[in-house]
């Protein structure tokens, strides 16, 4: 759809839109969904109740600083409050990280399979963007620091990746900071951070680097991803030019409460992080059993390496002739690969079912 004679930006014009999952199942099947990384189950109800209750101040502006969110954030992550900024998902701050510390000239690096958004975050503000090749679908910290040109002025890195789902050690998230010049912006994504327990970033040194960002998400392991609701841990200095942009109040007050009782019922989230990575396991074992190759993820989806673009393109068809729709990957430059969400244990089962009658006709 790209117009020649728009009256918009050149550079918004020339833009691809952000790649959102084609959710249409044949002949309007119910949908089972495994395309977005959501998650298994609902929120706390804890959170829905807490939502509910302050629908009463629908006329009030929210608190655009979250006092309340953030100081639980602040309380059950042990983190500074005056560090945590939120917004409306952590794509909002992407955006606006990307906004306050890239432009024309001011380059952005990520690694070759980094999430979308990061590339996007560029073009919008005509940012040169860059990418380091992975290893074995897994980040390559050498790559990202050889990459690092004079101007680079931000790195994304997701971990753990999407879509990969691999995850990088500590040890290597505090290598590549110290291999980066002090004038360049690191920010660690962890979307997935709850799901994997070992390591955590935000109880280790690299928190206190002046120059690291950290950002996390009520949208994945809180079953909050209608709520929008992210943040981020900033150091000072960064995080006084991401606040200018971010839109006041862009966190409604209803989202900031659910996601606030959410965080404070971690046992919940535990719960769902812990059948979660069940399900997976067990997809995993079961689509490795039938001949196919899974990357082995720390997050609520795995990444399904077909044997050829023909055959992932085949299964994704068998898969959604019985309603149930994975992630193609083409936008990845991985159109061999699908992303399959972890879902309840009912669309896992349609899923896995349909996988082995499709492998069963058509891997040899
Ligand atoms: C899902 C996801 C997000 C979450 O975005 P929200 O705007 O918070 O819903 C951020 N980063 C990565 C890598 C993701 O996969």
């Amino acid at each position: 759809m790209a117009m020649t004679n728009s009256i918009a930006n050149e550079h918004i014009s020339k833009m691809a839109p952000y790649a959102v999952a084609n959710l249409s199942t044949a002949g309007g099947l119910p949908l089972l969904s495994m395309a977005q990384n959501e998650s298994i189950r609902p929120p706390s109800p804890n959170a829905i109740e807490a939502g509910r209750a302050v629908m009463k101040l629908g006329a009030e502006y929210p608190d655009p600083d979250y006092p309340n969110l953030r100081d639980t954030i602040a309380e059950f992550y042990r983190i500074d409050a005056d560090r945590i900024l939120c917004a409306a998902g952590s794509m909002e701050l992407i955006n606006c990280i990307t906004q306050a510390f890239a432009g024309p000239g001011r380059r952005v690096l990520s690694s070759e399979y980094g999430y979308a958004l990061f590339r996007n975050s560029a073009e919008k503000v005509m940012a040169p963007f860059d990418t380091a090749k992975e290893i074995n679908y897994t980040v390559s910290v050498d790559n990202l620091i050889e990459s690092v040109r004079p101007d680079t002025a931000l790195v994304y890195v997701a971990n753990p990746g999407n879509p990969t789902g691999t995850k990088l050690p500590l040890s290597e998230m505090v290598r590549l900071r110290e291999g980066l010049p002090d004038q360049t912006v690191l920010v660690i994504d962890e979307a997935y951070g709850e799901f994997t327990d070992e390591e955590d970033l935000l109880s280790s040194s690299l928190l206190d680097a002046s120059n690291l960002i950290i950002l996390r998400t009520l949208s994945k392991a809180y079953g909050l991803a209608s709520a929008r609701v992210g943040w981020g841990v900033f150091p000072s200095n960064l995080g006084s030019e991401v606040r200018k942009l971010i839109i006041p109040s862009s966190v409604s007050s209803v989202s900031a409460a659910m996601a606030s009782a959410a965080i404070a019922d971690q046992a919940y989230m535990r719960e769902t992080c812990d059948l979660t990575n069940k399900l997976r396991e067990d997809f995993h074992r079961q689509v490795t059993e039938i001949g196919l190759h899974c990357i082995n993820s720390h997050t609520n989806f795995v990444l399904i390496e077909f044997p050829s673009v023909d055959l992932a393109v085949s299964a994704d068809k068998a898969l959604r002739d019985v309603g149930v729709i994975m992630r193609g990957m083409g936008g990845y430059n991985l159109p061999q690969c699908l992303r399959a969400t972890v879902a309840n244990s009912n669309v896992m089962k349609v899923a896995t079912e349909r996988l082995v009658t499709w492998a069963r006709e058509n891997l040899r």
